[in-house]
């Protein structure tokens, strides 16, 4: 019933950063190239995410926001997906019990876009209310996917009164922006508040990482900056000893270099199998490492995305938690350590 959807929805979806979160994810991986974020009261009031994705087909409009269906079950006839995330489907799920939710999409296929409202999982009429016959409305508009989130909490009361400040929200969903821009080849991403005519942030698809990592963190950042980019042979066990298969398949990013000085508090940023992840037994690793090059107090930027084989990720913690766990996990930590040390060791000056 829905109260009880509302609840669960609550535990998956408890701030307005983590609906943008699954939100982006979904345009991501529609292929997009330009995802754009518009915002107002801290995502509270509004969060809408633009995308030119494939888009949405129309037949597949009605049952978008039901949970776990056999009829969208059957469409998951993706099986390296569903064991690389765990079997979903819940999140615009979950975003329609605890909001009023509208998707307006369109497919190269469909000369016209076809606009939704959903209310409790359910296709709702124009009035907003769940409607069984409801049908999806035909309106102009490009390629793409648009997702209209207003009112987020709007039926859970207590939640609403637990949030200290929008402008706090806001920084969040920034913050989750910035990261998936530094980290998602191929895609722009810009975001602003309602109302203001300026963007927040704005990146350019075909940017580097490099270039991102300067509009987005500042110059200073981006000059100090070393690639690590560790492949095959170099991700199995220690040297001189057999090798030994972790799963770990792939480790990139970039890290401050050993004489890196900045006093603010700078990002760590990780991802595993590209999606947003915080990682605390990296995080440890980090500190371990650069304690013995940076003076106490200046915090160093880490972006790191790893590639896990699939089958080691455990499945069975919620997709949409941020921590997330897998095998060979002390080995794995073991190797990035010495890897960063001896990468931070052998920069000179
Ligand atoms: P999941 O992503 O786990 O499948 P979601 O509830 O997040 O579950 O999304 C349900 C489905 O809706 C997706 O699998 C996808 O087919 C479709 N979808 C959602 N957002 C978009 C988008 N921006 N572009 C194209 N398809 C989308
Ligand atoms: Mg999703």
């Amino acid at each position: 019933d829905s109260v009880v959807n509302r609840i669960a929805a609550g535990e998956i979806i408890v701030q307005p950063a983590n609906a943008l979160k699954e939100l982006l994810e979904n345009s991501i991986d529609a292929g997009s190239t330009m995802i754009e974020i518009l915002v107002k009261e801290g995502g509270l009031k509004l969060l809408q995410i633009t995308d030119n994705g494939h888009g949405i087909d129309k037949d597949d409009m009605n049952i978008l926001c039901e949970r776990f269906t056999t009829s969208k079950i059957e469409k998951y006839d993706d099986l390296e997906r569903i064991s690389t995330y765990g079997f979903r489907g819940e999140a615009l799920a979950s975003i329609s019990h605890i909001s009023r939710l509208s998707v307006t999409s369109k497919t190269k296929a469909s000369p016209l876009a076809y606009k939704c409202q959903y209310v409790n999982g359910q296709l709702a009429n124009s009035n907003g209310r769940s409607d069984p016959n409801a049908e999806p409305k035909p309106v102009a508009g490009k390629d793409g996917t648009q997702i209209t989130v207003e009112d987020l909490f709007y039926n859970v009361p207590s939640r609403l009164k637990s949030f200290r400040s929008k402008s706090d929200e806001f920084s969040k969903i920034v913050d989750v922006v910035t990261r998936y821009a530094v980290h998602t080849k191929r895609v722009g991403f810009s975001c602003k508040k309602f109302g203001e005519p300026y963007l927040v942030l704005s990146t350019r698809p075909q940017a580097t990482t490099e270039d991102k990592i300067r509009t987005l963190y500042g110059s200073e950042i981006a000059s100090e900056l070393l690639s690590i980019n560790l492949t095959g042979d170099e991700l199995s066990g220690t040297e001189g000893s057999p090798a030994q298969d972790f799963g770990l398949l792939e480790v990139t990013g970039f890290v401050s270099n050993a004489s890196y000085l900045n006093k603010k508090k700078i990002t760590h940023i990780f991802f595993i199998n590209d999606r947003l992840v915080s990682c605390n037994p990296l995080k440890r690793i980090i500190n371990s490492v650069y304690q013995f090059f940076l003076p106490k107090g200046s915090h160093p930027f880490v972006y790191l995305s790893l590639k896990i084989k699939p089958e080691n990720i455990d499945v069975n913690i919620h997709p949409t938690k941020r921590e997330l766990r897998f095998l060979h996990e002390d080995d794995i930590m073991e190797l990035i350590r010495d890897k960063l040390h001896s990468l931070l060791a052998a920069t000179d000056y």
